[in-house]
């Protein structure tokens, strides 16, 4: 063993986790409403049809290959997952303002958003100067030990109301008012995790002016886009406000894209992380390149060629891309269908309590407000699993299961 050092044993990570218990639960009802993985009406992984299209086309195609990929990663690939956050019509892209690169999904986005503002977010003024990082409270648990790895820290803001199920909009914004100038402001683009609930375009206005105004920088997370509504567009209206609307003044926005849930690409670690500058600068542009290549060199040395092969193939044949699209609107209408059921299903249960945040929520997630031992019950006793918090992914809900998942709420509840 190692000599003199202590390695402390760590609880198992609570996702996984239940990912496991859920694997040695032997009961054939049990449900699976943890990880925030899309299943189809059998309760089984979807492989997109654009993707089974896009794969075809890669197999047969002469240069089909395995090679490395560039540090920086696919051109291709970084180019149009810009345009499909972005916007095709983007004034961030049309102004050559758009530095990309390729990462291992959301969360090695995220990862080099951290290690890149903790070499050079700095203030000219204050050279002591070091950014927290402002999370949603909640938000997904693997936010902080992502930015605390990176040499960050993480504090919370207001966002949550648990009582009324509604954004704590007013402490929000006064949170963002009392920051320290130039902090960093984390912001879920889609389909907030856990809550389901995201602000609404008057809210998204307060939250942006406030960031301006106070000279914070925001992070876009954008795990969700095409699952709050189906459409691509509408949700990344938010991150094309704050670029396109020409009503703010930022540093510059940094952009953390995955394409893990939107392409049922989750294991190929498909994803990019952009930074948007206020103003082109072709010596910034290049200079910010080659420091996050330099990461990613000493890191990954090169991303993963295969998912952004075929996600490329999708965002550039257009019939496939209109494919998606439409696998878009499979997914998010399905779990939209699942809410309303299980919400009908729960009012003629008469189960106590109001349950119209269900449907009111949107994305992959519905946070129930079963406490940890109701959800506890669940498992134990239904083979229910689901996280500790309340979180459940609707996802996981199919006309197989939701009655007999309703009625177990039910039960655990009176
Ligand atoms: N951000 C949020 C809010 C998420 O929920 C997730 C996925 N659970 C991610 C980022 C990143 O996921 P991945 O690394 O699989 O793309």
């Amino acid at each position: 063993g190692f000599y003199h050092v202590n390695i402390p044993q760590l609880p198992p990570d609570p996702l996984f986790g239940i990912k496991a218990s859920l694997a040695k639960d032997t009961r054939e009802n049990k449900v699976d409403l943890g990880i925030g993985a899309y299943r189809d009406d059998h309760g089984k992984p979807w492989i997109l049809p654009s993707v089974k299209l896009a794969e075809d086309l890669l197999h047969h195609s002469a240069d089909y290959n395995h090679e490395y990929l560039p540090i920086s990663g696919l051109k291709k690939f970084t180019e149009e997952a810009a345009k499909v956050i972005l916007g095709e019509e983007s004034s961030a892209i049309k102004e050559d303002r758009v530095v990309s690169i390729q990462s291992l999904s959301g969360t090695g986005s995220l990862h080099l958003a951290g290690t890149f503002i903790n070499k050079f977010y700095r203030k000219k003024d204050d050279a002591s100067f070091r950014a927290v990082v402002y999370v949603s409270d909640p938000t997904w648990s693997n936010h902080m030990q992502i930015f605390s790895s990176c040499g960050l820290a993480t504090t919370k803001y207001p966002y949550w109301n648990d009582a009324t199920k509604q954004l704590k909009i007013d402490q929000y914004v006064q949170a963002i008012e009392q920051a320290p100038k130039g902090s960093v402001f984390l912001l879920h683009a889609t389909a907030h995790n856990p809550t389901g609930m995201d602000p609404k375009p008057e809210e998204w206005k307060r939250i942006l002016k406030a960031i301006s105004d106070n000279g914070h920088l925001p992070l876009f997370d954008c795990a969700y886009q095409g699952f709050t509504t189906g459409s691509l567009a509408k949700d990344a209206w938010a991150l094309r406000h704050a670029i396109d609307s020409g009503d703010y003044h930022f540093p510059g926005i940094l952009v953390c894209q995955s394409f893990a849930k939107n392409c049922g690409m989750y294991g190929e670690r498909v994803g990019a992380f952009h930074v948007v500058l206020p103003e082109h600068d072709d010596a910034l542009n290049s200079a910010i390149l080659s420091q996050l290549s330099k990461i990613v060199r000493s890191e990954i040395s090169n991303p993963p060629g295969y998912g952004a092969k075929v996600v490329s193939l999708i965002l550039t044949t257009p019939q496939l891309k209109k494919q998606w699209e439409r696998d878009l609107i499979t997914m998010s209408s399905r779990i939209m269908g699942m809410r309303k059921q299980l919400v009908v299903e729960l009012q003629r249960l008469g189960t106590p309590g109001s349950w119209n945040h269900i449907t009111e929520q949107k994305g992959m997630f519905s946070y129930t407000g079963l406490t940890p031992s109701q959800t506890e019950k669940l498992a134990h006793d239904y083979a229910i699993y689901m996280s500790k918090n309340g979180r459940a992914s609707i996802a996981g809900l199919n006309p197989g299961n939701v009655k007999y998942v309703a009625k177990a709420i039910d039960d655990v509840i009176r």
